[in-house]
């Protein structure tokens, strides 16, 4: 990706010199997630364009410049189905890493696919390899999860068990989530998982509901065929006119958040998650809505290592039952990446998936 609003365009890059303890890895999968458009827009600040995007990839370890260990701290071998986490560099000893112990607020923290720039080489997914350099937090993919379930799952799937974590939900709540993108599709599952009583989701399109249903949501609401009233109306008859006990924003809307606050009980919580990118400021009533009611509002920036190998357990556990790999709708080579953007900016499919290479099996 050049730079912003331009085409993404192809590049040969050197085979990189591995350094000790890292591996060069063949790309089975990477995808096109919300932070890619978002990339592509330019809405992020700080990305060092050029860059090769693609943060959660999944691949095959080509060349493991050895001893390499895995995050459960088994050595890491040649041909080895591998995942690993996006987000390095994380330094351990700054004032976030430290301090106030909120690591994904760390400065020296680096993200592949993001804020990796292509002049320091392959450190990113849409790429027929992937250099994980020495420190990347590296996982064998379970057995029985198949490579292109795993993206589907993808960092949607991650940024979701850090999501739950902040929703604290517990046994038998009713629960709102506002979108049905990748994230708020896994959080819907993730919510059920965690013991919500009653998922509810709002938002669209139709295809999109359609699989919130099948991940877990008992009532799903397209907001472009009902008025703010009538969510409003559809949640507390849900609720016995209580409203949910914990709100989840996964749509990136202001005024998402001036629809929610209304809807959570008294005592309840809020997440907010979809607000990756500044989608400008919510009217926000804070007597009637939060100090009168009691609510609690928590934000959620990014993830840790231990919310990726969470992530991998959920998905050996229940992939079978939770189609996470229905997210994961088409499948694009490197030479339709254009193509895959348009169709993920104009979300006519859940999730493009990005496969650079055709000469692996899909295992
Ligand atoms: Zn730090
Ligand atoms: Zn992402």
């Amino acid at each position: 990706m050049p730079a912003p609003r331009v085409p993404v365009e192809l590049r040969e890059f050197p085979e990189p010199a591995l350094e000790p303890g890292s591996v060069l890895l063949k790309t089975l999968f990477s995808e096109i997630c919300g932070t890619d458009v978002h990339l592509w827009h330019g809405r992020l600040a700080g990305v060092p364009y050029p860059i090769i995007p693609g943060h959660v990839s999944v691949g095959v370890a080509d060349k493991v410049r050895g001893p390499v260990r895995g995050v459960d701290g088994r050595p890491i071998a040649d041909g080895d189905r591998l995942v690993f986490f996006d987000v390095h560099r994380t330094c351990g000893r700054c004032r976030a890493c430290t301090v106030t112990r909120t690591p994904t607020r760390c400065e020296a923290r680096r993200v592949y696919g993001i804020t990796d720039p292509a002049s320091e080489g392959l450190l990113g997914g849409w790429a027929e390899a992937i250099y994980l350099e020495p420190g990347v937090s590296i996982a064998t993919l379970p057995a029985s999860v198949p490579a292109d379930t795993y993206i589907s799952g993808g960092c949607g799937l991650i940024t979701a068990v850090h999501i739950i974590d902040r929703a604290a939900i517990t046994l038998g709540d009713a629960v709102l989530v506002q979108g049905v993108g990748a994230v708020g599709l896994s959080a819907i599952a993730l919510a059920r998982l965690g013991g919500a009583a009653r998922v509810i989701a709002f938002g669209a399109p139709a295809d999109r509901l359609a699989l919130a249903r099948e991940m877990g949501a008992d009532r799903v609401v397209d907001i472009t065929a009902t008025s703010g009233e009538e969510r409003r109306d559809i949640v507390f008859q849900e609720t016995g006119g209580y409203g949910v006990d914990v709100a989840i924003e996964a749509a990136g809307s202001a005024r998402a958040v001036e629809e929610a606050l209304p809807l959570i009980r008294d005592g309840g919580r809020y997440v907010i998650a979809g607000h990756y990118t500044d989608a400008g400021p919510s009217s926000i009533n804070f007597h009637q809505h939060v100090n009168r009611k009691h609510l609690e509002i928590r934000g959620c920036w990014g993830s840790e290592v231990g919310h990726f190998v969470r992530a991998l357990r959920l998905l050996e556990r229940h992939h079978a039952t939770i189609p996470w790999h229905a997210i994961g709708a088409r499948s694009y080579g490197l030479g339709d990446l254009n193509q895959a953007l348009a169709d993920a900016e104009a979300m006519r499919i859940p999730k493009a998936l990005v496969r650079p290479t055709s000469g692996f099996s899909r295992t």
